[in-house]
């Protein structure tokens, strides 16, 4: 049965920001039918919901994220060397198809209650990962890792890549799952890896390829030590700076890198709030945008930011330019909520399908609550989303024409069991920690 949503706020997020005071929204099937201003034409046949002044807007596109790894939230904090102190020796004893699978539903859950309808993910057992999307009714871009630092899933890259065959195998032609291949970033690859990434990635044009790139001062150092370049500069010499690619951070790019960047059709998923809390500094988002590179608003994984919400990336993404420019000026709320959906959807390269609400797209959308006096009055409505509104605003989730929560309640996912069983692994993992921490 066709849905009519009426009495909204519409935030279309089409090429003129049309924003509809009082609209409404006609869905059939899995595709937005009609959108438009006052009264909705009458229909009998369709499903009416009144929207009482809520807000309806694109679902928001999360272009990085690790969604197994929500399961080490908050393990490690403060501690410069707890990659290699915590977090690597657990994923090599810990990681396993059941622990992705767990993870992955926990994150999820909190994806979906966040208003997030489509993910960029990229980790090991990526296929469970698929498979998690699906049945969560999520949309996703799903990466299998490749990395030399004996991951939990593949010994060696010849078997990293039949991790990613089978991943491709499972989901092409998927209608909101796309497989991907992640190798893991500049120095835990190596140019021979990324050459032969490229060379595969030409070969199947419509898996596309993410990476870490430009993301730490070691990186510097290791592309120096080896190239004597920068890591853009090492991604470009392997043939792996390529239309599609999905880059992470580009934090530490200088204008050469930016123009390179762009001449080649790289988007960028900016992770603040993670950069921000490992001290490695702000992405200048505003020179790669003026550039022409599309940048989406990513969460990186919950060990890095602690949370998978996008809402409480938006001040941090806006403050820290504002920071950079000593200026109110830089990176306006409406450009924020841009990337946030159609712009993030350009980084995944989905916005044909998804980012806005236009007749023909997804049904990919979401509808804010504005009962909270926190949220009046509203001058700006994007300043309002970006500074005032926060998840639990999020009152229903549409996937496709299908809903995914309604008043909260998530439909696709039982929260209980969910919950039990990452609290469960997360007891494991703080038993191993305490091992650690006594040297046994
Ligand atoms: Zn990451």
């Amino acid at each position: 049965m066709p849905t009519l949503i009426k009495n909204a706020i519409v935030i279309t997020l089409d090429a003129e920001m049309a924003v509809h005071d009082r609209g409404w929204l006609r869905i059939e099937g899995d595709r937005i039918k009609a959108v438009g201003a006052g009264d909705p034409p009458l229909d009998f046949a369709a499903e009416v919901i009144d929207a009482d002044g809520d807000i309806i807007m694109p679902g928001m596109v999360n272009p990085h994220c690790h969604m197994a790894m929500s399961l080490f939230r908050g393990l490690g904090e403060d501690v410069d060397d707890r990659l290699f102190r915590y977090i690597l020796p657990i994923e090599r004893k810990f990681v396993t198809a059941e622990m992705v699978r767990t993870g992955s539903r926990l994150a999820a859950l909190e994806l979906i209650q966040g208003g997030v309808t489509t993910v960029a993910d990229m980790y090991y057992f990526e296929t469970e990962v698929g498979r998690v999307v699906d049945e969560a009714g999520l949309r996703g871009v799903v990466g299998q890792t490749l990395a030399d630092f004996q991951p939990p899933d593949h010994a060696s890259f010849d078997e990293g890549f039949e991790r990613v065959e089978e991943l491709v195998a499972e989901f092409s032609g998927h209608d909101r799952v796309t497989p991907s291949i992640a190798p893991h970033a500049p120095y835990s690859t190596g140019v021979p890896v990324m050459a032969r990434v490229a060379q595969w990635a030409a070969d199947h044009p419509d898996v596309p390829v993410q990476m870490h790139l430009a993301e730490m001062e070691s990186e510097l150092d290791w592309c120096a030590k080896n190239h004597a370049l920068r890591p853009v500069e090492v991604v470009e010499l392997a043939g792996l700076l390529r239309k599609g690619l999905i880059a992470a951070h580009c934090l530490l790019v200088d204008e050469a890198d930016i123009a390179a960047l762009a001449r080649n059709g790289v988007g960028v998923a900016h992770n603040a709030r993670s950069n921000g809390k490992a001290g490695r500094g702000i992405a200048p988002i505003e020179a790669m945008r003026k550039a022409g590179i599309p940048v989406g608003i990513a969460t990186d994984g919950a060990m890095s930011g602690n949370t998978l919400d996008l809402f409480s990336q938006f001040a941090p993404v806006s403050i820290f330019q504002k920071l950079l420019g000593h200026s109110r000026k830089p990176m306006p709320a409406a450009e924020v909520i841009r990337m946030a959906t159609i712009e993030g959807a350009r980084v995944l390269g989905l916005d044909a399908r998804i980012g806005s609400l236009e007749p023909g797209k997804q049904a990919d959308l979401i509808r804010i609550d504005l009962s909270a006096p926190r949220l009046h009055p509203i001058y700006d409505i994007y300043s309002m989303l970006v500074f005032a509104a926060i998840a639990s605003d999020v009152r229903d989730v549409m996937v496709a024409g299908r809903w995914l929560m309604r008043e909260r309640k998530v439909l696709s996912l039982e929260r209980k069991k969910v919950l039990r069983d990452a609290l469960q692994i997360a007891s494991a993992l703080k038993a191993e920690m305490t091992a650690i921490d006594a040297g046994r």
